[in-house]
């Protein structure tokens, strides 16, 4: 996992014009973004492709920072990752869908579920204690089953003990898995099934070539059939089209994610949208 977060680092520090100066910077800015209320989530709906509802949605973080504006996840998560302030960050996101969760259960009903995006050094370990986590839901009377935690494909390639044991204990808790940015990465087929995931994220980069003659159509129907066969159910990431969709929805795809439907928004808004979309 640690090499993990400082490949992504080196991958993220070349394309972007940032000096090493202003990643100090920007480093040290994170440190208190907690503090400062400077981090807020959006929210953004998961459409089920056979009935067109909404009973999901993944949140996803915001940095108004308060000289740059908004500062992409893609360009903090890797910094916070190196730091270490992903902790504090992941554990704020934690509690913060955890009160969300709290309104949304008895609004939405007790199949509605809010994902979140945990990054594996949340997970090495002596990181994270996944107890804390578990007596927090408890004490919010929060379904565990209404959670669901993403965690990339990475974990998956070489899985230490550690992170399998908080895995379970967050699955014994009643909280589902899913696996995010699927198809990017080299997972081991073995551990996928021995991880008892709910969910497959289908990676954007393959939605996007989707209704174009190629591969990549008979990728996606091969990731749903895999996904099949270990009881899994696929969400498409980045449907931006009708064409996609059409053909999610016949390869099999359970549901879809993106521009097409909504933009993450901030909670207020996907009340109203969700009210808007159960009325019609
Ligand atoms: P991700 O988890 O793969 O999230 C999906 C990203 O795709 C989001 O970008 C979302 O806004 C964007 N997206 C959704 N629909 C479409 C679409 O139709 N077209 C396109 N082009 N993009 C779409 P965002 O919010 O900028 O987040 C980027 C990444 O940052 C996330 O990728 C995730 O890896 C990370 N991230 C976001 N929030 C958190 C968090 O709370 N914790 C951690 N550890 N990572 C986070
Ligand atoms: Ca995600
Ligand atoms: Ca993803
Ligand atoms: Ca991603």
């Amino acid at each position: 996992a640690k090499t993990a977060g400082r490949n992504r680092l080196r991958f993220f520090a070349q394309p972007l014009e940032v000096s090493a100066q202003e990643q100090l910077k920007l480093g040290a800015a994170l440190r208190t973004a907690v503090a400062q209320h400077e981090l807020k989530l959006v929210y953004q709906p998961v459409v089920c492709l056979r009935t067109g509802q909404v009973h999901k949605c993944e949140a996803l973080i915001r940095w108004h920072h308060p000289e740059r504006g908004l500062v992409s996840p893609a360009q903090f998560i890797p910094l916070a990752e190196s730091t270490g302030a992903i902790r504090d960050i992941g554990d704020w996101v934690f509690h913060e869908v955890t009160r969300q969760l709290q309104l949304w259960q008895a609004r939405f009903g007790p199949d509605f579920q809010v994902s979140l995006n945990v990054s594996p050094l949340q997970l090495a370990p002596g990181a994270q204690d996944v107890g804390d986590w578990v007596r927090a839901l408890r004490t919010a009377g929060v379904a565990g089953k209404s959670m669901v935690v993403e965690i990339t494909e990475s974990l998956m390639v070489q899985p230490e003990a550690g992170i399998a044991a908080r895995l379970h204990a967050l699955r014994e808790a009643g909280v589902q898995l899913a696996i995010d940015d699927f198809g990017t990465g080299y997972s081991n087929l073995n551990n996928l099934s021995q991880m008892d995931l709910s969910f497959l994220k289908v990676d954007q980069s393959f939605t996007r070539r989707l209704g174009q003659p190629g591969r990549d159509h008979a990728l996606v129907e091969a990731i749903v059939g895999m996904a099949r066969s270990l009881g899994l159910q696929v969400i498409a990431e980045g449907v931006e089209t009708k064409e996609q969709e059409a053909v999610l929805r016949e390869l099999g795809c359970d549901y879809g994610q993106g521009y097409l439907y909504a933009r993450p928004m901030p909670a207020p808004e996907l009340e109203r949208y969700i009210a808007r979309q159960r009325a019609a």
